[in-house]
């Protein structure tokens, strides 16, 4: 549970304490990506080798289909609606929710990587 809350808080993996991110929050639209080298707390190294964050699209891509699923199904089975209003929703919903794909993928696949110490 604390593992989970960690991912959702953006904290480090290791002492869910230190931020993730240089601006915390899923909801930011500048400085997305800009993260520290390490954790300020207790100095865990966030891109533990070269093209670490490139795994992070193995996460992100289901959160991906979580959110855009629904538009899908909807615009195949809904007949009252034209098909072109949920893609609208589509597209709508992966602009406005970008930022938070991005950043819990990277936040699931550190914390899938690296251990949290034990207490
Ligand atoms: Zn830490």
């Amino acid at each position: 549970m604390l593992r989970a809350l960690s991912i959702f808080r953006l904290k480090c993996p290791k002492c869910s304490k230190g931020d993730l991110f240089e601006k915390q929050g899923l909801f930011r639209f500048t400085k997305i990506l800009e993260m520290p080298e390490s954790c300020a707390n207790c100095g865990q190294k966030y891109e533990i080798e070269p093209g670490f964050w490139i795994g992070s699209l193995w996460t992100s891509y289901p959160l991906i289909i979580i959110i855009e699923l629904p538009f899908l199904i909807c615009a195949l089975v809904v007949e009252s609606i034209h098909p072109f209003w949920f893609f609208g929703g589509m597209i709508l919903a992966f602009t406005l929710l970008y930022p938070v794909m991005l950043r819990l993928g990277r936040s699931i696949w550190i914390h899938l990587n690296i251990r949290a110490e034990k207490k």
